[in-house]
Formats: C-alpha cells, sequence, structure tokens
C-alpha cells in the first residue's frame, strides 16, 4: 500500500491495533464489482496471529457481495473508532478524532462447518466480548466469509493540543 501522508498519525503499537479491533464494531467492505467498487458495512470477528490478522464475517449465503467477491476475492476494509467532532477558531481547525485501520486481502466463502462455527464465535467475542457456542444447524443456514488479510495500516488522529 501506499505510504501513508500524515505519517506522524500512523499507529504501529499492537496494542492500539487491537483496540480499534476491539472497539470498532463495524467494518466497511470494499469489492470489485464487475468494472465497479461495491462497500457494504457488516459486523465482523477478528483473529491474530502475531500480527497476521484475519477477518470473519457472516451474513446471507446470496446477494451483490458475495456474487462480486466470487468472481473477484480482491477486498480493501476500513473500521473506525473514537469519533469526536473537535471546534476551532476558524473552520479550516474544526475536525474529528479517530482510530481506524484499513487493509487489503483475500476474501473466501467457508463451507467447511467446523470453520464456519468458529468463524461465528470469533464474531461473537469481537462484538459482544462473550464467549458463544454453534450447534450445525445454526452454522449451516448462514454464509461465512474469512478475509485473510495481506496488508494493513492503523492511524489514529487524537484532539488537538490546546
Ligand atoms: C451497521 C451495519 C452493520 C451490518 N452488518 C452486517 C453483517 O454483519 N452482515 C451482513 O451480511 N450484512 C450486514 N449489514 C447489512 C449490509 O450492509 C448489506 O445490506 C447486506 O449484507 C446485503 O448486502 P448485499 O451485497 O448482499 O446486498 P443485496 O441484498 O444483494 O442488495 C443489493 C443492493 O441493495 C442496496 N443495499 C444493500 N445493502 C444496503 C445497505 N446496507 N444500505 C443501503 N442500500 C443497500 C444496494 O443498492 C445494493 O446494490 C449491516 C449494515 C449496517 C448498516
Amino acid at each position: 500500500m501506499n505510504g501513508m501522508t500524515r505519517r506522524e498519525r500512523q499507529v504501529t503499537d499492537m496494542q492500539e491495533i487491537i483496540k480499534i479491533l476491539d472497539n470498532s464494531k463495524v467494518l466497511h467492505l470494499g469489492m470489485i464489482d464487475g468494472d465497479e467498487p461495491y462497500v457494504v458495512p457488516m459486523n465482523y470477528g477478528y483473529t491474530l496471529d502475531g500480527d497476521k490478522l484475519t477477518l470473519w464475517l457472516h451474513g446471507a449465503r446470496q446477494g451483490r457481495k458475495i456474487d462480486a467477491m466470487r468472481a473477484n476475492p480482491k477486498v480493501f476494509f476500513e473500521m473506525e473508532y473514537g469519533i469526536e467532532p473537535f471546534e476551532g477558531e476558524v473552520a479550516c481547525k474544526y475536525g474529528i478524532t479517530y482510530s481506524s485501520i484499513m487493509g487489503r486481502g483475500t476474501a473466501h466463502i467457508i463451507e467447511d462447518i467446523e470453520e464456519k462455527k468458529s468463524a461465528l464465535k470469533y464474531l461473537m467475542k469481537t462484538q459482544t466480548g462473550k464467549d458463544f457456542d454453534f450447534e450445525d444447524k445454526m452454522a449451516s443456514v448462514v454464509g461465512v466469509i474469512r478475509i485473510d488479510v495481506l496488508e494493513y495500516t492503523a492511524k489514529c488522529r487524537p484532539l488537538p493540543k490546546k
């Protein structure tokens, strides 16, 4: 990915990255649908193996996003939290705080029932902080997507110093 223009705002500390992953709750998933971009907001779960990030999504087994990612599994995502508008003395000093992650990856539509059940556990853990168990029947009726994240960056814009 390109270098970040406001490099001083880049976040590399894993604890900070985990905070963003835990708190954002919704990601915006960008896909390539034919020759057009297509973006869908979705809840997600995540797992980290060292700094290797995997995202877990669930939803209907049909629809435009499933068709788009079957045809082209390349995806891009963004998530953010800590949104707080702030004021300034002049218009260009107004702004908004945020912590965000963006990255690119490859989407895989999961059919294996054990992997689907694990994915739903990860999703519920990220969304609620609680542990849930899933039966085969529950997992078999939903579509589950794994995003193998190839590259990601994190950024934080804090409140400006007074
Ligand atoms: C905060 C939030 C969290 C969500 N979490 C999930 C989730 O975890 N899993 C999940 O599957 N879905 C989630 N949704 C719904 C999701 O955004 C899509 O509506 C849904 O996944 C269907 O996508 P699709 O491509 O299959 O659309 P289709 O049902 O195939 O519809 C195609 C067309 O419908 C319109 N459309 C579809 N979705 C939306 C939308 N959200 N807003 C406006 N127009 C729309 C668009 O014009 C699109 O081209 C969430 C939505 C929000 C706002």
